[in-house]
């Protein structure tokens, strides 16, 4: 007996060692790759912007990897889905590193891919712009997040505007990316993924995973990526100024779409915007997304679930906001906050679908059935003649003053909402709601 515990103690202690040394290699390897990399800025070799025009993103539904193999696919000219690839294996067999290597080998024989793994903050860069110089989308990994948490991810670095500060990445959780350098590095690294659990560091640590990774993708475009292209171009015009480039960005950039609830976003909303007590059918639900331009004057993608007896008027709604560079500071699910609405007003966040009853009543608001719409809550509070919410609206209480973000019967907001039929709680006798929009 007291051999095998000797044993076993040894065998512990072997373990402990290795993992500890492997998470001491890991730190050491994370502080190499994170060299200086602030000349790339002014580095002659990086002042043209580069961009892939003609990359769709897609909504992941099997794996990242088998999605960003679609989408490379479509890129490419062909037409292979996330589905063919798991029907073809009848399970995950793409999830990471050399192994999305070798299945982009296999699918797209034209080309040669090869990961890179650990490269250093300007050789990520190097390669990066060289790839896309090239005309090719670039498959990498990062983190990600989906819903409120991070994951390991894969997506396409499509576009680098290095002077500006801009990358642009197709991300097959369905939307494009506009992020700064030092945020794509961030990810890259790992170093943004708050909280990350023990099993993924130990992933790092024996290899599984790779930091600052991509995938070179080498070889001449095929006719099938130069036709693809120039069908993705064609029907946009002659494009002569630098203007009419920047308008063509914008146009790719656009997204409004309006899908029934899928698993992936059933999950996110169960048990909370979602609870055991709803009395909606989820069939009644549409998920959409919009772009619109935010605070920052940029322009960023939200996600809205409504009744889809609303879901056209909100997506025509959301586009003419968008033209006409409406700003909107976010626009999220309410379950990003728990599916606190206090929270959510706090943040300023417009959102739509949150069931519950009206306290101590079996009676459901609008915004429970999905009829109804904050914008801007912040700047819009809802006031009453006991108060008002959210709490930090003081500011933006007296309605006679003018401020930005306000809603008013001048207000773009306003005028939309009631050509499409809503009614405007800023117009109600009693209490007053001035961010809330609602259809019968
Ligand atoms: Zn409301």
């Amino acid at each position: 007996m007291k051999r095998l515990r000797n044993v076993l103690a040894v065998i512990i202690i072997f373990i402990l060692v290795i993992v500890v040394a492997s998470m001491a290699k890991l730190n050491i390897q994370t502080k190499d790759i994170m060299d200086d990399y602030s000349s790339v800025y002014t580095d002659q070799k990086y002042q043209t912007p580069v961009k892939i025009e003609n990359v769709q993103v897609i909504k992941q539904e099997v794996s990242c990897g088998y999605a960003v193999i679609e989408m490379f696919s479509a890129w490419n000219g062909g037409h292979l889905t996330e589905e063919d690839l798991y029907q073809e294996y009848g399970k995950v067999v793409t999830s990471t590193g050399n192994k999305f290597s070798e299945e982009m080998n296999k699918q797209f024989p034209e080309y040669k891919t090869s990961i890179h793994k650990y490269l250093k903050n300007t050789e990520f860069i190097d390669l990066m712009y060289q790839q896309l110089s090239e005309g090719k989308p670039v498959p990498f990994e990062w983190a990600a997040p989906l819903g409120d948490e991070w994951t390991l991810h894969y997506s396409l670095i499509i576009g680098a505007d290095i002077p500006n500060d801009v990358i642009t990445v197709a991300n097959p959780y369905g939307y494009y990316e506009e992020i700064s350098l030092d945020e794509l590095l961030q990810r890259t690294s790992f170093l943004a993924y708050e909280n990350m659990p023990v099993f993924l560091k130990l992933g790092f640590a024996v290899g599984l995973f790779e930091k600052n990774s991509l995938f070179s993708v080498e070889g001449d475009l095929t006719d099938g990526a130069k036709k693809a292209a120039e069908a993705g171009s064609g029907n946009q015009g002659l494009q002569s100024t630098s203007e009419d480039i920047n308008k063509e960005e914008e146009t790719e950039m656009r997204v409004f779409t309006s899908e029934e609830i899928s698993d992936d976003i059933f999950n996110r909303i169960n048990g909370i915007s979602y609870g055991a007590d709803c009395t909606i059918p989820r069939e009644n639900l549409r998920y959409l997304q919009v772009s619109y331009v935010g605070f920052d004057g940029e322009s960023h993608v939200g996600e809205i679930i409504c009744n889809k007896a609303i879901a056209e008027d909100l997506l025509d709604i959301f586009e003419q906001l968008y033209d006409a560079k409406y700003e909107i500071e976010r626009i999220e699910l309410v379950d990003n906050y728990n599916g606190d609405d206090e929270a959510s007003m706090e943040a300023n966040n417009s959102s739509c679908f949150n069931f519950r009853f009206i306290a101590g009543t079996t009676t459901i608001s609008n915004h429970a059935k999905g009829m109804a719409i904050d914008i801007n809550p912040l700047y819009n509070p809802y006031i009453t003649s006991s108060g008002f919410t959210p709490i930090n609206a003081g500011d933006y209480v007296d309605r006679s003053t003018a401020f930005a973000h306000k809603i008013d019967e001048n207000d773009l907001c306003y005028q939309l909402f009631i050509e499409h039929g809503f009614t405007w709680g800023g117009s109600w006798t009693h209490s007053k709601d001035y961010q809330h929009f609602e259809k019968q």
